[in-house]
């Protein structure tokens, strides 16, 4: 086990014991670039964090479009796969930043980066899912 430690990345330092999950400049430990608390993580924790949560966004979003007689749920959910892609880049630049900086931020890399795979693989391959199941049902029918 890596010890879990929380990061500001405003002030690039180790922050051993948060008050209110904020460093004792008080910045809040949370990155909205990695959609994530300044907590260092494993990347493999980071990812299938992220695809979870990306799965339950996904089928938030989808249930949502069935609801709305008006908007057509394919285009509602290509919307959130190419967000999901978007995000992964953004989690993954940062990623190479942190990394270019140096420092303890350089501990928030393997979380950006797990988080940016996440967000990328849940958006290129749900559409593939999709249309095997897709497939499935026409092979059904
Ligand atoms: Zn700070």
């Amino acid at each position: 086990m890596i010890p879990r430690m929380w990061i500001c990345p405003i002030c690039n330092q180790l922050v051993p014991n948060p008050v209110k999950r904020k460093c004792p400049n008080g910045h809040g430990l949370f990155d909205g670039r990695i959609f994530g608390s300044c907590k260092q993580q494993s990347f493999a924790a980071s990812f299938f964090n992220t695809l979870f949560a990306c799965v339950l966004i996904f089928a938030a979003v989808a249930a949502f479009a069935t609801l709305l007689p008006k908007t057509s749920p394919t285009s509602l959910n290509g919307a959130t796969l190419a967000a999901f892609i978007v995000v992964g880049i953004g989690g993954f630049l940062r990623g190479r930043k942190w990394a270019r900086q140096g420092g303890p931020v350089v501990r928030l890399v393997p979380r950006a980066n797990g988080m940016a795979a996440g967000c990328i693989l849940a958006g290129a391959v749900f559409p593939l899912a999709a249309g095997i199941a897709g497939i499935a049902r026409g092979l059904i029918r």
